[in-house]
């Protein structure tokens, strides 16, 4: 039988991209979607590729239905199966106060961590379901600690697309419950990757460590690992499930 394979959004940065690289180590076939960073996915597909692992790479916004589409057809006519979604593209922005932000600040928030999730979801579901002649598959997404804490004073927005991140993981699991697919997300706390930089907050990491009960901030690869755990058939029982990654916070 070929190898289980997974699609991972914003798979050549961070978080996504040590899910990848876990994911190939644990003999998943990978597809890496990137948006704009050409080389970095290269480099994760590299990597795999190198360790003896499969995968490529796909340029694709999530936040567009044309893109995800593509993005899909390019899965199917590569691996021509798809068991696994990891929907772990997301951004955040500037710190900022809710009577800051512009319509086009929350527009592109929700379009991307919201409906980028929902879209890729969808054209997951139209593969994976039983109902539509798949064999089942497993959902995993990306949520974030601030869905829980709302992060006022800096940046809501995203804090409130990561709830509604988790409403859709409750609400999709029991949808597609009995049609073989699983759906789950993880929650991470503070994580050391380059998105808080991208938020205009490089030192981030190092201001919040403090408020974290460990004390210190986590790695990608821990929220990977919570990640593959729910895509795995070890978690055959969890569906709807959120697993909080963020050191006690
Ligand atoms: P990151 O280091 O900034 O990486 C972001 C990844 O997403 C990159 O691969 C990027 O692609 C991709 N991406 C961005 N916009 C995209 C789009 N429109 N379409 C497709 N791909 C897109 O971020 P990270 O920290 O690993 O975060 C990954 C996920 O974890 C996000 O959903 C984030 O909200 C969540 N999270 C992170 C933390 C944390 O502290 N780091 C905490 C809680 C939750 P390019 O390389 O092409 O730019």
């Amino acid at each position: 039988m070929s190898a289980k394979t997974m699609l991972v959004t914003g798979g050549s940065r961070g978080i996504g991209a040590a899910i990848a690289r876990l994911g190939a180590a644990a003999g998943w076939h990978v597809a890496v979607n990137y948006a704009s960073n050409e080389e970095a996915a290269a480099r994760v597909v590299d990597d795999i590729i190198s360790t003896g692992g499969e995968a490529f790479a796909i340029r694709g916004d999530v936040g567009e239905e044309a893109d995800v589409i593509a993005m899909f057809e390019a899965v199917d006519a590569r691996f021509g199966r798809l068991d696994g979604l990891v929907n772990n593209a997301g951004v955040v922005d500037r710190k900022a106060r809710l009577d800051e932000m512009s319509v086009e600040r929350l527009t592109r928030m929700m379009r991307i961590n919201v409906i980028g999730t929902a879209l890729c979801a969808r054209e997951a579901v139209r593969r994976m379901s039983t109902s539509h002649g798949g064999a089942g598959g497993a959902i995993v997404n990306i949520s974030s600690i601030a869905a829980v804490l709302g992060a006022p004073g800096e940046y809501i927005d995203y804090a409130a697309s990561k709830g509604a991140v988790d409403t859709l993981t409750v609400g999709l699991a029991r949808e597609v419950a009995a049609e073989g697919i699983r759906v789950n997300a993880v929650r991470p706390g503070i994580i050391d990757t380059e998105i808080h930089a991208s938020g205009g907050q490089p030192d981030r990491v190092a201001a919040m460590r403090g408020l974290v009960p460990m004390k210190r901030e986590g790695t990608a690869e821990e929220v990977a690992r919570a990640a593959l755990w729910l895509l795995s058939d070890e978690a055959s029982y969890s569906t709807g499930a959120i697993l909080t990654t963020s050191g006690g916070r």
